[in-house]
């Protein structure tokens, strides 16, 4: 009780205790690095674009999901689990790192590949995430449709549970109340960043999917007493109302999950669906021209996730949303590993010296 005022009075010490009364399994290397792309802040005159290197967490090759397995293992070891049980599309990045959290902590993982991206090229269907999934020891099944995913999930846990196994379910990108607590994490490293540079960004951007990654950073923000406007870039609901609220109730549900309580009123977090585009896991002009201005400047961003949030970054400077002068922070979440799924589309064999590329 004495917890959920302070928390209410905005103090950053309780929520640290609130956290750390929390089941958690230590993965992420933390806090991740922020640098800053000089070159292309100049481009687009803004004040400054830092970018915080989630996709640097560590655990197999890094991204978000890492964040959100540290609560999640700690809740499974809690419940004294013998497997883990998730799902994705066929490049997911989450069933990668959910494989891998899985593996270092000594749980069997069984993951449902949903073939929801109408791409079936062996790149896509063998390389990057999948590849790395199978070498971290995770038994893949497929699902020809999403509608199809429930069922197999259902039938891969009564087959767990009648071998005996006491199966954990990881929900949809790990964005349950207590997956969400990892971003809750990560928005005190921003916080304690911005307090000790003296200043506060104008804009965060992030890239959002099944919402746990926006609804961690909103709610640790709210917590934190920080005002400045979060953006979710959706790379997948193509209403952003719809995800918006979607997000806050998550946020909502994770303090719950906290003891502390969230004023979706008072939180300031927009969502911009204008970059989905043809739909998940499918991408365009914007997209590739995004993942190339990162390129220029050193930095590598996926078709899937980080490029298209960074396409909807130069999008709201080109439209005045983020101003000239503005400091930005663009949040990485990883997905490297997937661009290897569409490797065909970023190295075609235009030069009789380019390696031919399967596909
Ligand atoms: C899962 C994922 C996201 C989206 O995070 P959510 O919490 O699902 O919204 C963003 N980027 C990458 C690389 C991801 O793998």
């Amino acid at each position: 009780m004495t917890r959920r005022s302070a928390v209410a009075a905005g103090a950053a010490r309780p929520l640290e205790a609130l956290l750390a009364a929390r089941p958690r399994h230590a993965l992420v290397h933390a806090p991740t690095p922020i640098e800053s792309l000089a070159r292309t802040a100049a481009r687009l005159s803004l004040g400054a674009l830092d970018v915080k290197r989630d996709d640097c967490t560590g655990l197999v090759g890094g991204g978000n999901k890492a964040r959100k397995l540290e609560f999640l293992i700690g809740d499974a070891l809690a419940q004294r689990a013998t497997c883990l049980i998730t799902s994705g599309a066929v490049q997911s990045n989450h069933v990668r790192q959910t494989a891998g959290a899985a593996a270092r902590v000594g749980l069997r993982c069984e993951a449902v590949l949903v073939r929801r991206v109408p791409v079936r090229t062996v790149a896509y269907e063998s390389s990057g995430n999948v590849l790395l999934s199978r070498l971290l020891g995770a038994s893949l099944h497929w699902a020809d449709a999403p509608g199809d995913a429930p069922a197999m999930i259902d039938r891969v846990r009564a087959g767990a549970e009648g071998r005996g196994e006491r199966p954990y379910v990881v929900g949809f990108g790990g964005s349950t109340p207590v997956g969400t607590l990892g971003y809750v994490e990560c928005a005190r490293e921003i916080v304690a960043h911005e307090r000790a540079a003296g200043r506060t960004y104008d804009h965060v951007l992030v890239a959002t999917g099944s919402g746990g990654t926006l609804a961690g950073l909103a709610l640790g923000f709210a917590l934190a007493g920080r005002e400045a406007p979060l953006l979710g870039i959706s790379v997948l609901d193509p209403e952003a109302e719809k995800h918006r609220a979607h997000v806050l109730g998550l946020a909502a549900d994770a303090a719950a999950a906290l003891g502390a309580s969230f004023d979706a009123r008072a939180a300031r977090v927009e969502v911009d669906a204008s970059c989905v585009g043809e739909g998940y896991g499918l991408y365009g002009a914007a997209v590739r021209d995004a993942i190339a201005i990162a390129a220029a400047e050193g930095l590598l961003l996926d078709p899937v996730y980080t490029g298209k949030a960074f396409a909807g970054l130069l999008r709201a400077a080109e439209r005045g949303t983020i101003r000239a002068g503005d400091r930005v922070l663009f949040l990485h979440t990883g997905g490297l590993p997937g661009l290897f799924g569409y490797a065909a589309d970023f190295a075609p064999p235009t030069s009789s010296r380019a390696p031919a590329v399967p596909t």
